[in-house]
């Protein structure tokens, strides 16, 4: 099947000796010749042919061709599969990795690879197309390609690496179609605006379905799909996919060689299949034309004869904005190499390149402003000329790893200006200036000293000492002791670390033993700020706590066998989950004046406070500017400048005032006066007066900030006394897909027997589109080989009905829930948890809680 069309011409003038088979040359009409009608028919057929021997490590590449992606999907929907394969096909390993051999190169933890599912995201980089097969003129793209894990309790993992990503591919199992985890992360892209492409996978399996699929894109993800590629059946054999957009056909071997097919062989050997190439391509372009004007008036020149390039700068311009109106939708078999190298193609040809995104946002202080503006403002101010940037560099920490030869890495991103690792950099959340020891590109477990780190680019630092995942790094011209005063609190958007829902305690055996964890707990919460830790200062018990089961779990592991915990030093607790308190009324206003000395120097600061249970109002007021929303909690902390020109006479930086009060007042919460549990769902209202509450050198940070955490203390007390203060427990969304049959009695036992809620049943294929706004008899799908005839799927064992439960129930009654499942299914279902968020806990529960604790 390779040389299903005949390649010849010049490549450089040089002929280029590929395989027996075939020879290639590349003439300038070669894409006439060919019918292609852009370079991408090019990388098509030059990918095919050699894994070259691109090492991928192109260390300088131009912003514009550079493309930070990420691989998303539920767990086990082909994410490392395919991030193995597309490595393979760019000449970056020589090796096929398999999840299911435990040696692919991202899932590279032992733990990962023992229980063949991704824990860490990790960052590779590859070239495409190899350089050798680039066309004259063209270069390779730079991918920077994060695989990240699709199992909801590291929810987090894949959320914070979203916002530093210009694109990402959404990976569809067909036979399984849009799974709840898929729609969770399809929704954090939507937030980060994230322009998307979909890829449908496992075509090869029985029960796939490509239409199924397509129409659960409109459905459950509310866009509409584009396809670019439709599924190439051989009876019910998934044999290859087809083109679109150039209306080629693609065949692949079973190590990935590809063997292009023209329209005019295919109208020979399938009539019908060229007529339903014509149909894809036609709506394809009526779709597109409807929403571009610059398609439409090709579509009116040409008609259906628009060239392919065009229908791609339609496309482009049409994701470019990450709304998800529309999405590309692409198909294949990621494990047996089906449909790889075009979704390579894709994502270089669809996805934007950091300079095609918006421009990055700036917080400063409660404000958040472009960056540009950042910029002149500091010009304005003449201490800078215009030959010089006031900001060199800009970069945000996403990803922090202890890595076991390297020491802490911080991995970031740059967004402006290049990171070099002479320079010193300025860390605005921790107020203080770091030097890395190395700059590093990293490449799964691969890394490579850098000199500097460009725009757009995305690496790791060794040697910073405190960096975390969200801080921001900058660097200025020039050497300073300190930050330009207007510059010291700048910092790019950080993801907030969610609510912990589950905890474990640990109690050392010794004082040493004591310290090491304590130690190994710091490194693991800096890696992690998804996992918290607190030390009980009269038990000496240390509660370690996270998102969920298995999210204890690998930390545990990681404790164990990377930190080097003995089990036997400690006496671990069961996984249980967490409670947290709540006010059920308001409480104050509430003053604190704390007037002790610190380290042995006297002081004074107040402030005074008062505290709300957030409402609906609350979380509507939460998006004003001026609100600091953490952990549940918000926090509104007014600084009265005197009426005069403001800030005349005063002796303090509001800002830095500001973010002493709120460290108080986030201390005041981590333990209530019920449960010494954290306090949830409060809205801290603080009033700093100047006049009254500011002592001039008297009035330190550390005065200050016990301040608050005093006020608020003090106010949570009265409120206790006065019966006010209430238990929340963590609550999840449930998602049971069951047959049809056991579907009563777990209704019935979520609602009874767990004290949950039904909020819907459905059937997987019910029609949702009333809820997306997609009308399905619109969105064009060709027919597939099961979806009329369900006896070509051989005699199989007869179809289970299965029926989608959606509802409610406190976590804690689903920590162990998918195998009590397994007694009420036979094993038949899958059960999806996500976090609902907290509810009161009232009657028999809360009088059963009291009575544990007694
Ligand atoms: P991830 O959890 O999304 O990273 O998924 P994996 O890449 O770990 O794959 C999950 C399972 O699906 C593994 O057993 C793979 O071998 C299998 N798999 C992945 N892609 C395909 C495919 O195209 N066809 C078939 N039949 N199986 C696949
Ligand atoms: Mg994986």
């Amino acid at each position: 099947m390779l040389a299903a069309v005949s390649v010849r011409g010049s490549c450089h003038g040089k002929r280029l000796l590929v395989s027996p088979a075939l020879k290639l040359k590349w003439p300038a009409n070669a894409n006439a010749q060919l019918g292609l009608r852009s370079r991408q028919g090019i990388n098509l057929i030059a990918s095919r042919l050699v894994h070259g021997d691109t090492t991928g490590h192109n260390h300088e590449p131009k912003t514009e061709s550079i493309r930070n992606i990420g691989i998303i999907a539920h767990v086990d929907a082909g994410k490392t599969t395919t991030t193995e394969r597309m490595l393979f096909q760019s000449g970056r390993t020589r090796h096929l990795g398999n999840v299911d051999h435990g040696d692919t190169v991202t899932d590279f933890l032992p733990l990962e690879r023992e229980r063949g599912i991704t824990i860490q995201s990790a960052a590779i980089t590859f070239n495409w197309p190899p350089s050798h097969m680039c066309p004259p003129g063209l270069e390779p793209k730079t991918i920077n390609l994060i695989d990240t894990p699709g199992h909801q309790d590291f929810r987090y993992e894949v959320d914070r690496c979203l916002p530093i990503l210009d694109g990402a591919v959404c990976i569809l199992d067909s036979v399984k179609g849009v799974e709840a985890h898929t729609e969770r992360v399809w929704q954090s892209a939507q937030l980060s605006k994230i322009p998307r492409l979909i890829f449908i996978n496992k075509l090869d399996r029985d029960g796939a379905s490509f239409k199924r699929s397509v129409h659960e894109i409109a459905s459950r993800l509310a866009t509409w799909p584009l396809l670019c590629q439709i599924p190439w059946w051989n009876k019910d054999e998934f044999t290859g996919v087809i083109d679109v957009v150039h209306e080629l056909g693609l065949r692949f071997s079973s190590t990935g060689h590809m063997s292009i097919t023209s329209k005019e062989t295919i109208a020979r050997e399938n009539p019908a299949l060229a007529t339903e190439i014509e149909i894809a391509r036609i709506r394809l372009i009526e779709t597109l034309s409807e929403h571009d004007d610059a398609l439409m008036d090709e579509f009116i020149e040409h008609e259906k004869d628009v060239p392919a390039g065009s229908i791609k700068r339609a496309i482009r311009r049409l994701i470019k904005d990450g709304e998800a109106k529309f999405s590309p939708v692409f198909a294949g078999a990621s494990l047996r190499n089906i449909g790889v190298q075009p979704l390579l193609d894709a994502v270089v040809d669809y996805l934007p390149s950091p300079v095609d995104r918006p421009e990055l946002q700036i917080i400063d202080g409660t404000k958040t402003f472009p960056f540009s503006q950042i910029l002149e403002r500091e010009i304005k101010k003449k201490k800078h000329s215009h030959h010089q940037s006031p900001i060199v560099a800009i970069a945000h920490v996403f990803k922090v790893v202890d890595d076991p030869r390297r020491g802490m890495m911080s991995f970031a991103r740059v967004y402006h200006g290049a990171l070099s690792r002479s320079n010193q950099m300025w860390n605005s959340h921790i107020h203080g200036f770091e030097k890395p020891m190395s700059l590093l590109h990293v490449s799964a477990n691969d890394y490579h000293e850098l000199q500097h780190l460009s725009t757009g680019q995305i690496g790791a630092m060794t040697g910073l000492k405190s960096a975390r995942t969200g801080d921001t790094l900058i660097t200025f011209p020039g050497h300073h002791s300190n930050a330009p005063e207007s510059l010291r609190n700048i910092r790019i958007k950080a993801l907030e670390t969610p609510p912990a829902v589950a905890f474990i305690a640990i109690e050392p055996y010794t004082k040493t033993a004591g310290e090491k964890i304590q130690d190994a707990l710091k490194k693991l919460s800096r890696e992690d700020p998804s996992i918290r830790w607190t030390k009980d200062e009269k038990s000496e018990q240390l509660v370690l706590s996270g998102m969920g089961l298995l999210h204890l779990e690998i930390a545990q592991h990681r404790l164990r066998t990377h930190y080097k915990i003995e089990k036997e030093s400690a006496m671990w607790g069961d996984i249980e989950v967490e409670y947290s308190e709540s006010l059920l009324a308001p409480v104050g206003p509430h003053r604190a004046l704390y007037d002790r000395p610190l380290r042995d120097k006297p002081g004074k600061a107040a402030c005074t406070v008062t505290l709300e249970p957030v409402e609906a109002r609350h979380q509507h007021e939460s998006l004003l500017e001026s609100c600091i929303v953490r952990d549940t909690n918000i926090f509104h902390i007014v600084i009265p400048l005197p009426a005069d020109t403001a800030m005349k006479g005063i002796a303090f930086d509001p800002e830095t005032v500001r973010q002493q009060l709120l460290n108080g007042a986030i201390a005041g919460l981590a333990r209530g006066p019920r449960r010494n549990a954290p306090v949830r769902r409060c809205h801290v209202y603080i009033e700093f007066n100047p006049e009254t509450d500011f002592f001039g050198v008297a009035s330190t940070g550390g005065h200050i900030t016990n301040a608050a955490i005093h006020a608020v203390r003090d106010a949570l007390k009265e409120a206790y006394a006065k019966g006010q203060v209430g238990i929340l427990e963590p609550f999840s969304n449930v998602h049971i897909s069951c047959p049809e049959e056991a579907s009563n009695s777990i209704q019935h036992d979520l609602v009874s027997g767990r004290g949950g809620q039904v909020l819907e049943v459905r059937r997987p294929d019910d029609d949702l589109s009333s809820e997306s706004g997609i009308d399905l008899s619109k969105v064009y799908v060709p027919p597939g080989p099961y979806d009329s005839v369900q006896s070509l799927r051989g005699p199989k064992k007869a179809v289970v009905r299965m029926l989608d439960i959606i509802g409610k129930a406190p976590l804690k009654e689903m920590m162990k829930y998918d195998s009590q499942l397994r007694s009420m299914t036979g094993g038949r279902h899958s059960l999806q948890l996500d976090p609902g968020g907290f509810e009161l806990v009232t009657g028999p529960r809360e009088r059963a809680l009291e009575e544990a604790r007694l």
